[in-house]
């Protein structure tokens, strides 16, 4: 039986290469060689956790790698929208199909306990080849590089829909609170599309590298007083039109709220956190501020990702700072678990 190697978490931050049996796509899947396969904050979660990555009920490892684009190299009898040689990404959760948020367009927040993660419970794109399902699937123009489009199968996705959510204008000013992966996309949705961008991150190495992707102006205070102060005097003491969370971090929600204008629009996009303690009347009611959660994206959403990038030219793969192949994809992990600037990836 041929098989192929994957990557698979152990354990406690321990990353290794197993072989795997070379998958063969269903009737109505597709076989994809992988070209680019991100690395994502979530990742981590099951990465550090003691028992690793295993697919439920059998216990067994599973391939990591929730963002993966590449190459179509064979397709299921039923399949009818894709032929070898198309250039796709997945959607990186199957849903049922069937439920209402599926029936929405949004796989992320299908009820199904059929729902499946590429990377979470079934394998994922840290190997040469991933099957999966026709409809998770979106094609990438020639234009969108495989590393594009492996981030849009889950950061920049995220990163689009909480812009979108906020309906942020020409003229805005944005608030990015967390400038990793996410932040950083946000900023270059955010910027290109006119608006006034300050990114906060205590990193002060990552504050200055977003401010080639898109940040205007950067702030490293960790002190939210002092953050606050600082924002005040680079927003003329009004406050920011737009606010977007993606530091995942309580002390994140609450400056994003507290430095929003009166009618701004709030978006929490990062997870993580545990209880936030808001003086509502003060920080939500009197300014009359709109504030949503944000979870990934629809399909469509993702669809449009796609064609903004090309229309746009805009090229998240600008702010990789790691490329690994799929032998040295434990260390990008390690490199990823100790607090990297910008994105990781792996290629093939
Ligand atoms: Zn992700
Ligand atoms: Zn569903």
């Amino acid at each position: 039986m041929p098989t192929m190697p994957g990557l698979v978490f152990v354990g406690n931050s321990q990353a290794e290469l197993r072989e795997f049996a070379l998958p063969e796509p269903g009737p109505t899947e597709v076989l994809i060689r992988i070209r680019a396969s991100g690395l994502c904050g979530s990742d981590l979660h099951s990465y550090r956790s003691p028992g690793g990555l295993r697919e439920p009920g059998s216990g067994e490892f599973i391939v990591a790698g929730h963002e993966p684009a590449g190459v179509v190299e064979r397709v299921g009898a039923l399949v009818t929208s894709f032929v070898p040689g198309d250039r796709v990404l997945a959607y990186h959760i199957l849903g049922c199909g069937g439920c209402h948020n599926c029936r929405l367009g949004y796989p992320v927040s299908c009820t199904s306990p059929s729902k499946k993660a590429y990377g979470g419970q079934r394998n994922g794109g840290h190997a040469e080849f991933m099957t999966a399902e026709e409809r998770s699937l979106i094609a990438l123009p020639p234009q969108v590089s495989f590393i594009d489009g492996a981030t849009v199968a889950c950061g920049t996705s995220t990163a689009y829909a909480a812009s979108r959510r906020a309906a942020v204008v020409p003229g805005d000013r944005v608030l990015i609170t967390g400038l990793g992966p996410v932040g950083l996309a946000v900023a270059l949705f955010c910027s290109d599309l006119g608006a006034e961008v300050i990114g906060v991150d205590p990193n002060t190495e990552r504050a200055e590298f977003a401010k080639r992707y898109g940040v205007h102006q950067a702030i490293t205070e960790s002190d939210a007083g002092a953050a606050l102060e600082r924002l005040a005097e680079l927003t003329d003491g009004r406050g920011t039109s737009v606010s977007i969370e993606c530091s995942g971090t309580d002390s994140g929600r609450s400056l994003c709220l507290r430095a929003a204008s009166g009618w701004g629009r709030v978006v929490f996009v990062g997870f993580g956190g545990t209880a936030l303690t808001i003086n509502a009347a003060e920080v939500l009611i009197l300014k009359q501020l709109s504030l949503y959660g944000s979870w990934v994206s629809s399909l469509a959403q993702m669809e449009d990702v796609v064609e903004v990038l090309r229309a746009r030219d805009l090229h998240p793969d600008a702010m990789v700072t790691g490329q690994y192949t799929l032998e040295g994809a434990a260390e990008a992990y390690q490199a990823f678990d100790g607090g990297s600037i910008g994105k990781l990836v792996v290629v093939s």
